[in-house]
C-alpha cells in the first residue's frame, strides 16, 4: 500500500472547493452511519462476520489489501443473488445516521465549511441511504467521492474501484491532496473509523477518529501504533465542540488532540 505517485482514476472528481478556509472530508460508513453498510450487507447477506473480520485482520497485518477483502466481502453478496437494488432497499430499511451529523452538517454550512465523503463504499448506495435520511434535494447537493458499481447485463453485479491499481482501491489521500496542493490551503478536517481511512488520515491537519461500542475500531488502533495524533469522538455531537473551538480560533489543533 505504498503511496507513490497518484494511481489513475477511473472515475471523476467533483471540483475542488477554491478559497475556503477550512473543508472536511469525511469517511462514510461507521463514521457518518452508526453502522457499516458494506460490513452489513457481507454479516448478514454474503460469507458472514467471521470470515470478514479474519480478512481485514489480514489487511492490517499487511497479509492483504483493503481493495481486494474489500471486493471478495461484496462479491459474497452478489453471489448470494441480491441484486443490486435490493442491496439499496436493504440498506435504506436498516442503515442509521449518526445521530449528530445533521447538526454537524448544519453548523458546517452555515459557515460556508465544504463538507466531502469520501468512501470505499458505492456512490449510488449513498446517496440511497442519505436521500432517505436528509432528503432527495440535500442528498444531491453533499460531494461524494467513493467507489461505483458495474450492474452486469445478466443483473450480478460488482464493485467499480477508483483506482484499481491502489491497494486501497480508492486511495481517499487522493481527495484531501489536491487541497493541501491550493496555494492557500484550508485547515483540512478529516473524520474515519476504519482501515480504508489511513490513507488519507496523515495528510489531514485535523484528524477525527470514531470509536464505537462493537469494538471495530481499525483507525483508532492503527493510529495509536503509528504515533499518528488524532481526536477520539463517538459522536458528531461530542466531536462539534472540539472542531467548533478550532474553526473560531479558541484552541489550537494541538490542544484537542491525543
Ligand atoms: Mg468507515
Amino acid at each position: 500500500m505504498s503511496e507513490g505517485s497518484a494511481p489513475p482514476s477511473t472515475l471523476p472528481y467533483p471540483p475542488i472547493h477554491k478559497d475556503k478556509k477550512f473543508v472536511v472530508l469525511s469517511d462514510w460508513d461507521g463514521t457518518i452511519t452508526t453502522h457499516d453498510s458494506n460490513d452489513y450487507l457481507t454479516d448478514n447477506y454474503g460469507f458472514g462476520k467471521e470470515k470478514r473480520r479474519q480478512l481485514n485482520f489480514d489487511v492490517l497485518e499487511g497479509k492483504s489489501t483493503f481493495r481486494d477483502t474489500f471486493h471478495d466481502d461484496l462479491a459474497s453478496v452478489a453471489a448470494n443473488g441480491h441484486t443490486f437494488e435490493e442491496c439499496k432497499e436493504i440498506l435504506r430499511n436498516n442503515i442509521h445516521l449518526d445521530s449528530g451529523f445533521e447538526e454537524f452538517y448544519g453548523w458546517c454550512k452555515a459557515r460556508d465549511i465544504p463538507v466531502i465523503i469520501v468512501s470505499s463504499g458505492m456512490e449510488p448506495l449513498i446517496r440511497a441511504v442519505l436521500s432517505k435520511h436528509v432528503g432527495e434535494e440535500a442528498a444531491k447537493e453533499i460531494d461524494i467521492i467513493a467507489n461505483d458499481v458495474n450492474i452486469l447485463p445478466d443483473g450480478k453485479w460488482e464493485i467499480k474501484f477508483r483506482h484499481p491499481s491502489s491497494g486501497f482501491g480508492h486511495d481517499k489521500s487522493q481527495a484531501i491532496l489536491p487541497y493541501r496542493n491550493l496555494p492557500n490551503p484550508p485547515t483540512l478536517f478529516f473524520f474515519g473509523d476504519g482501515v480504508s481511512d489511513i490513507s488519507a488520515a496523515k495528510h489531514a491537519d485535523l484528524l477525527f477518529v470514531k470509536t464505537k461500542d462493537n469494538g471495530e475500531n481499525d483507525l483508532a488502533t492503527y493510529c495509536q501504533r503509528e504515533g499518528i495524533k488524532h481526536a477520539l469522538f463517538n459522536h458528531f455531537s461530542n466531536a462539534l465542540p472540539a472542531f467548533e473551538s478550532v474553526v473560531d480560533g479558541k484552541k489550537t489543533i494541538d490542544e484537542v488532540v491525543v
